[in-house]
Formats: C-alpha cells, sequence, structure tokens
C-alpha cells in the first residue's frame, strides 16, 4: 500500500509540483507588496509620480517651475521644485527644454 509521504515524494520529482508548492509563499510576498504599495497614498485613478530620492516611493511630483536665474535662463532653463507626495522631501532641478 502507497503511503501519504510515498505520495510526496513522489510528486517531489516533478519539477512542477516543486514551482506549485512555492506558490503560497510567493502569493503572500506579492499581497505584502500590494498592501505597500496601496499606502503610498496614491488616489485611485491618478498616475504614480516619479521615484522620490529620499523614501522610493513614486510620489515626487513637480510642485513649482520658474525661469531659471542662471545664465541659462534665455536659452530656456527652468528651476523647478519637485515635492513628494509620501515624505514631504523636497527635491530642486534645473532643466533644459
Ligand atoms: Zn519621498
Amino acid at each position: 500500500m502507497i503511503s501519504v509521504s510515498d505520495i510526496v515524494k513522489i510528486l517531489d520529482q516533478i519539477p512542477v509540483w516543486k514551482t506549485l508548492k512555492a506558490l503560497p509563499g510567493r502569493i503572500e510576498a506579492l499581497e505584502r507588496r500590494v498592501a505597500e504599495l496601496e499606502g503610498a497614498k496614491l488616489l485611485p485613478g491618478k498616475l504614480p509620480g516619479e521615484p522620490c530620492p529620499a523614501c522610493g516611493m513614486p510620489g515626487l511630483r513637480r510642485t513649482s517651475s520658474k525661469v531659471s536665474s542662471g545664465p541659462f535662463g534665455v536659452l530656456g532653463a527652468r528651476d523647478e521644485e519637485w515635492t513628494c507626495e509620501s515624505c514631504g522631501e523636497i527635491d530642486h532641478r534645473d532643466n533644459v527644454r
């Protein structure tokens, strides 16, 4: 008579069985990751911002933009402030368009 442990030993020799055995752990890890992303204060229907250099969340959005007071302002350079909606980090950028 074949015991349950014999059946498990037979199943362990089948490659797809190893993948199936790992699925519960992988699903749990993905559920945790989704919960983390949902906690990023992103509003439904709102596109994610750029990744924040301070906290890594996709909440960085441009909050101000003005012509650069530097020598490249006449050429279209702009001084921009990008604020993170997750941690409040403010990133100053010089952009040329
Ligand atoms: Zn941030």
